[in-house]
């Protein structure tokens, strides 16, 4: 059996983040991950200007091979079905276009944390001052003995399932997937991510250019056909913005925890186990989820360190620093905020100025017409009543987190 003082279950960003802090304060900490090294992640890789300043302020700048072609983004398009596009630029200029594999492997090294990677999380348990935590690697069971768990293992998370064996039944799951096409026609900006608020394509819908191919995504409800949903989508995309691409060379896709953000349901974990990250539930606006991954797996590093230097039980000291991130990713879902506010690292408010009135009419309506679609999981009402609290309290409540 392996003795550590933190163990981490996941070897992504907020893995990095969370071990930067533990082996700074001198903690030996250990990362599991179930995958080998340098491991494939799905992921767009558009890291918000927050991100990119979290990463070179922690591990300094990128090496090279952790880009993707073009190597920057300069933001987002929305597009509507009225067909008036809505271009908005990064605060402070573009951002890296990460190239999963080789970014997260960068920043898990210059963590200095040592990785047992192939080596797959599987059970523990809580025993008051230490966690015992059972993995396997190569059809062999391994022990660990950890004072604190971190589970940094994304949104299927298996550490969340462990501390809270029906967590996976009470949220509504979803799945994206993308395709990857050699272009034969694209006038869509390569510099930009470009995104669609249009119901009759799904929840959620994207393209944008990668290493000379182009990327149609799709996200929907668990259940539904990913192979039609993309067809509707590459038809839309001729149809409508003139891209004509080849039939795809591959494609992947995954299940998605997208929500508990938006209504404030957070999990961070029990006793001597914390989550963070996705896994908590952390996803930004458009899916962006590497910021706060980066800015919640940090906290939850130093939540472990705080936790042993005052001896106090180390959820208190999680919740309470927690609260700061949770205000900057559910402000993000906030409409008061949306209207008032700037919680997005790009302008939308100042977009939407742009044009004229007869434009705003048409795009105010279609975004209404595309928040129907999420009608049936009955957020709208939650985000309206934290709306409300956050206007009068200045923050989210932790009451609901678990
Ligand atoms: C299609 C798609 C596009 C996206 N595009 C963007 C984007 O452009 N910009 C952006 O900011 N975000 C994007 N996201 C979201 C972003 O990828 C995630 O929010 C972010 O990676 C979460 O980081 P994390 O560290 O919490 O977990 P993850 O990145 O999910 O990493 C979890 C790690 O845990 C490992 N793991 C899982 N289970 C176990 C286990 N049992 N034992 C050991 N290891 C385990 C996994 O192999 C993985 O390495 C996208 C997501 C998807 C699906």
């Amino acid at each position: 059996m392996r003795t550590v003082d933190t163990l981490i279950v996941g070897a992504s960003l907020a893995a990095a983040a969370a071990a930067k802090r533990l082996v700074d304060a001198g903690l030996e900490t250990v990362i599991l991950e179930r995958q080998e090294l340098p491991r494939h992640k799905i992921c767009s890789g558009i890291l918000s200007p927050r991100g990119h300043r979290f990463l070179l302020e922690n591990f300094g700048p990128l090496p090279r091979e952790a880009l993707h072609e073009p190597t920057s983004c300069k933001g987002v398009t929305f597009h509507f079905p009225c067909m008036v596009p809505l271009p908005m630029d990064f605060f402070g200029g573009t951002t890296p276009h990460l190239h999963r594999k080789y970014s997260d492997y960068w920043a898990i090294r210059r963590s200095g944390a040592e990785v047992h990677d192939r080596t797959s999380f599987a059970s523990l348990e809580d025993r008051g001052d230490h966690v015992l935590v059972t993995a396997r690697r190569q059809g062999r069971d391994l022990q660990y003995r950890a004072r604190h768990v971190i589970g940094a293992d994304g949104p299927s998370s298996l550490v969340t399932r462990a501390v809270y064996p029906d967590y996976p039944k009470r949220i509504p799951w979803f799945f994206v997937g993308q395709k990857f096409h050699d272009i034969i026609e694209c006038p869509l900006d390569e510099q930009y991510f470009h995104f669609w608020f249009h119901p009759q394509l799904g929840h959620y819908t994207w393209s944008h250019a990668r290493d000379g191919q182009q990327i149609v995504g799709c996200g929907f409800k668990r259940g539904d056909n990913f192979g039609e949903r993309h067809r509707g989508v590459r038809r839309y995309l001729e149809d409508k913005h003139g891209v004509l691409l080849k039939d795809e060379t591959s494609d992947e896709g995954c299940a998605e925890n997208f929500g508990p953000s938006l209504i404030d349901r957070y999990v961070f974990g029990q006793g001597n186990v914390l989550i963070t990250g996705q896994a908590s539930g952390f996803l930004n606006m458009i899916g962006e989820g590497m910021s706060c991954a980066l800015h919640s797996g940090a906290i939850s590093g130093e939540a472990v360190v705080e936790a042993r230097l005052r001896n106090r039980p180390v959820q208190e000291m999680y919740r309470r620093m927690i609260a700061s991130e949770v205000r900057r990713t559910t402000d993000q879902w906030n409409p008061l905020m949306i209207a008032f506010a700037k919680p997005h690292e790009a302008d939308f408010p100042a977009a939407l100025m742009k044009l004229s009135w007869r434009e705003r009419k048409l795009v105010a309506k279609d975004i209404w017409n595309f928040l129907l679609l999420y009608r049936e999981f009955k957020w709208g009402r939650q985000i309206g009543a934290l709306a409300l609290q956050r206007l009068f309290t200045g923050g989210y409540p932790m009451q609901r987190w678990l």
